[in-house]
């Protein structure tokens, strides 16, 4: 059922573990091929070097924190166009709004819900694929 995206490279960053590997095993079960970030500093090395189709962004991370990373990678021409979607705790529309608003492509609420998280991925990789950036 995931043929289409099977091939999709999903980098995950998020710094608590648990989050982290039920966001993984849920992909991972979906067909997507994962890469893990435990910090921002993180995320912008790995995406530099393996150019993955998404990044699903933890806001509060040790050290630098999502929207710090989103700007450098945006900064950098290798990884601009790179979808990140921010993954966020805060059901508050203002803190969506400025998600939205530093550049984040879009957002997924935490905990995430693991019968819609694997459709939300699908429609964000979907969307950068009729949109080429
Ligand atoms: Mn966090």
């Amino acid at each position: 059922m995931t043929e289409a995206l099977g091939g999709k490279l999903i980098l995950i960053v998020e710094d608590n573990e648990k989050n982290l590997k039920l966001a993984r095993d849920v992909l991972q079960f979906n067909g997507f091929q994962t890469l893990e970030a435990d910090s921002g500093e993180a995320a912008v090395g790995i995406a530099r070097e393996h150019l993955p189709d998404l990044i699903l962004m933890d806001i509060e991370l040790p050290g630098i924190d999502g929207i710090t990373a989103l700007q450098q990678l945006r900064a950098d021409s290798q990884t601009a166009g790179i979808p990140i979607v921010a993954l966020t705790a805060s059901a508050m529309s203002a803190d969506r709004d400025r998600f939205v608003g530093a550049g984040f492509d879009g957002y997924i609420s935490k905990p995430i819900n693991i019968k819609e998280f694997p459709g939300q991925v699908r429609a964000h990789c979907e969307r950068a694929t009729l949109e080429p950036s």
